[in-house]
């Protein structure tokens, strides 16, 4: 049996243990009282026999004191004298009721039977009767037991005196049922007269009718009556007649009557064990309660906390280990409590800003995503990140990085509401949701956002710029799902950066876009791998002599499906995916064999390679150069390296390393497009390089802009200052050329000279324009390695 709660296991076993007592002591009892009134049953039984014999003594005394009373009877002395036998049947008829007799006989002296009540009956003297008459004769007197007719009886025989006697007498009391009632009422026990016939038992008369068979059966089976068993009574046999009459007396005590008394000492004790078990189970059910209260209490207690319900307290007014135990609970809840919390706080705050952090923000996402699908109410995510944080973060240390973000994160939280939430993401990637999906309510939030970050920042007393582009994509225009607004206004904060916007809004074009780079990459790695990408080279003269004195290579794939694809269309997203490498590795080992190939072949032609900021990050970077080198014999001054401003900015620790390295190796560097960028020339001083190139948009607006002449102007003379060649790219009139020639600039390179050529156009070119094998050039190139 299994009891869920400890108030039923409690009451279950007190309640056993409580019948099992019981059981024992009322068992106990039984047997005792069983013994003691088997013991009384005895004691009874002997006392009941002895009084028995006495009052059947004392019957027939009685009876004998009767015979002797008639027999002295004149008036019957002279009624046997003279009377006929037939009318002495009626004398005696009346006597018998007088002495209260069952049966009388009268006999002669020679005792032969005279007359007899029921005279009928005994014509003859019976035989036994005779032999008592013979007893009287010598003692005066007799009595017995007889048999007569079947019927037992007590007889009592007297002589009639005359004084010779004349006649005998004899009463008779029939031993039957009113002898046996007389004798039960005075010994208290069960009378049965038996008469046995052979081994047979026959019924006189028995107090106990129903019990006769089985008192009988019990007689035929035992040799001696006198230790007779019977099932259920204390027994006790007498034998009353003779051998010629034999006649006995039993004589019972029933174990019943002698139980009554303790039946109900036994019935009570009952009532007792029922009232105890009822009372001890109210109270059992009473006190276990109490008990497993408090636990149930403690228990409840405790499954709200497995269930993270720490608000509640448990009261248990005990002082003992409940109460103990109840305190340590409140105290362990609160304990969790706290530390939950604290849990929580780290787990979804930012802990440099106290911003929500990236699982917060998903979750308020979620929640808005949820809220605005249930509801219909818009909301906007904003994507942020800071412009050049790596630079201030490499450049400064990461303390000024953490007060950079510390300081924005305050300034962002202290432009926007309370229902609106500012969160860090990671790195200098702050996501915005905004409780409006009005656009010029967006806008207003955008402004003021770009307006809060346009104020310096003052690290180490020196203010720095910082800036952020923020992607915005709204619900339910931009997406209906979480993942998609994260993602799109992601995409539009790469769009804004791109476009030095500060902020865009997302454009299914620019995914589009997306997409179509994605099955871009498969393909950029299948062009390196295939030999799709094609080297053109564009040619660089000396503005003095107009020498062509170096070329630079320019990337173009020859893509199957979309023909010639320009480096402006897949460069910039090679660099995003990094198969950026892919491609430099390729470009320097085609270049330099090319290059190789002109070098042997006398047409020492100077070749400048475009390399990206992920370039510049690759380890690697150098000792890819020097092995394609060494690969083709060709010098490393031969080769010079085109760095754009922005790649050195975006590591600029790196960046300085790695070209410090390439620098040592011989290798030329130049600065590419420069002028569009944020680098100044006090940084571009402390770099190893040699040449400067101006961008074409200084170049194409010259001609009629005085201010992009003193740019131009000013650039040239700055590099000039510093060492440094300049170099003027995208020119297309002679106009600029001669502009150029005329400022000091060194060396041009633009349509106005020549478009990028693939290598066998541009020996042709070189052909028509100078004529091989070009010795100037050749010479100066020879010099130069000398030196
Ligand atoms: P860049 O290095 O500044 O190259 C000069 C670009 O100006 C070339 O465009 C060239 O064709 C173009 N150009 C030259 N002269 C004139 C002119 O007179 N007028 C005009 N309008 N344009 C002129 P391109 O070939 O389309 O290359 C664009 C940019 O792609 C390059 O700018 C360079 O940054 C990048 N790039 C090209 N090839 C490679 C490469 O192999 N590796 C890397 N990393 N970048 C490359
Ligand atoms: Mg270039
Ligand atoms: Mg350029």
């Amino acid at each position: 049996m299994v009891f869920r709660s400890l108030r039923d296991r409690i009451l279950f076993f007190f309640s056993l243990l409580l019948i099992v007592v019981q059981l024992i002591a009322f068992f106990v009892v039984s047997t005792t009282n069983f013994q003691i009134t088997e013991e009384q049953n005895a004691k009874v039984l002997a006392v009941g026999e002895r009084v028995f014999k006495r009052e059947l003594e004392q019957k027939q005394q009685r009876l004998l004191q009767s015979a002797r009373i008639l027999s002295a009877d004149a008036s019957f002395q002279a009624a046997i004298a003279t009377q006929a036998p037939r009318d002495l049947s009626a004398v005696l008829e009346s006597k018998r009721a007088l002495f209260g007799a069952d049966l009388m006989l009268l006999c002669g002296p020679d005792k032969k039977l005279l007359a007899a009540t029921q005279y009928g009956a005994y014509r003859e003297m019976p035989r036994l009767v005779a032999g008592m008459i013979e007893r009287a004769t010598q003692e005066g007197y007799a009595a017995g037991v007889v048999i007569l007719d079947e019927q037992a009886y007590q007889l009592a025989v007297a002589p009639v005196l005359a004084p010779n006697p004349m006649a005998w007498v004899a009463l008779g009391v029939a031993i039957d049922e009113t002898l046996a009632a007389s004798l039960a009422q005075v010994t208290g026990l069960q009378v049965s007269f038996l008469k046995q016939s052979n081994s047979a038992f026959t019924l006189l008369a028995s107090t106990l009718e129903e019990h006769v068979s089985v008192l009988q059966a019990a007689l035929g089976n035992t040799d001696s009556t006198a230790s007779l068993l019977v099932a259920g009574y204390e027994t006790s046999v007498l034998a009353l007649g003779s051998d010629q009459a034999p006649v006995i007396a039993v004589l019972q005590r029933s174990h019943q009557d002698g139980m009554l008394a303790f039946d109900k000492l036994r019935n009570t004790l009952l009532v007792l064990v029922a009232f105890s078990l009822f009372l001890s189970l109210v109270g059992g059910y009473v006190i276990a309660n109490n008990i497993t209260r408090p636990i149930k209490l403690l228990a409840g207690f405790a499954r709200k906390i497995q269930g993270g319900d720490y608000g509640g307290k448990v009261t248990i007014d005990q002082v003992d280990e409940i109460g103990s135990l109840a305190a340590t609970l409140n105290h362990m809840s609160d304990g969790v409590a706290k530390r939950e919390q604290e849990i929580l706080r780290l787990a979804y705050a930012d802990t440099l800003t106290g911003l929500p952090n990236r699982a917060m923000f998903n979750d308020r996402l979620g929640q808005a995503v949820h809220f605005g699908m249930r509801a219909g109410s818009p909301f906007t995510v904003l994507m942020m990140d800071l412009d050049r944080f790596k630079y201030i973060n490499d450049v400064l240390g990461h303390e000024a990085g953490d007060q950079v973000l510390q300081e924005v994160a305050q300034r962002l939280r202290s432009v926007l509401r309370d229902s609106d939430t500012v969160a860090r993401l990671g790195g200098d990637e702050f996501a915005l949701l905004l409780a409006t999906g009005n656009p010029e309510r967006v806008l207003t939030a955008v402004h003021k956002i770009l307006q809060v970050l346009e104020e310096p920042v003052i690290l180490r007393n020196q203010p720095v710029d910082i800036g952020g582009s923020i992607g915005i994509a709204s619900f339910p225009e931009h997406g209906e799902e979480a993942s998609t607004l994260l993602r799109h206004a992601d995409i539009a904060m790469y769009a804004a950066k791109r476009a030095n916007s500060g902020f865009a809004f997302y454009d299914s074009e620019c995914d589009a876009h997306q997409q179509e780079h994605l099955s871009l990459l498969g393909d950029l790695r299948r062009a390196v791998e295939c030999d799709e990408l094609e080297i053109y080279f564009q040619p660089k003269v000396t503005l003095e002599q107009s020498n062509i004195i170096a070329v630079e290579t320019l990337m173009r794939w020859q893509h199957p499906e979309r023909g010639l694809v320009p480096p402006a269309d897949f460069i910039p997203f090679a660099e995003h995916t990094g198969a950026i490498r892919l491609i430099t590795g390729w470009l320097i080992e085609n270049a330099l064999a090319q290059c190789g190939r002109w070098y042997k072949q006398k047409m020492p032609i100077k070749i400048s390679l475009n390399i990206s900021a992920r370039d510049l990050l690759n380890p690697e970077l150098p000792n890819i150069m020097r092995q394609a080198l060494d690969k083709n014999g060709v010098p490393a001054h031969m080769v010079c390296l085109e760095i754009t401003e922005s790649a050195l900015m975006e590591d600029p620790v790196k960046a300085h390393n790695t070209v410090t390295l390439l620098h040592e190796m011989g290798l030329e560097l130049s600065i590419d497009d420069y002028g569009t960028g944020y680098s100044s020339l006090a940084y571009v001083k402390n770099l190893p390089v040699n040449e400067l190139k101006i961008d074409r948009e200084f170049v194409k607006n010259m001609v009629g802009s005085a201010e992009d002449i003193a740019i131009v102007r000013s650039t040239i003379e700055l590099g000039h200052n510093l060492g440094l060649k300049v170099v003027a790219e995208g020119i297309e009139s002679e106009q600029e050329l001669a502009m150029l020639k005329e400022f000091g600039c060194d060396e041009a390179q633009g349509f106005v000279i020549s478009e990028a050529l693939t290598a066998d156009d541009l020996e042709k070119w070189l052909h028509q324009n100078y004529g091989r094998p070009m010795p100037a050039v050749f010479e100066m190139h020879k010099r130069a390695a000398n030196e």
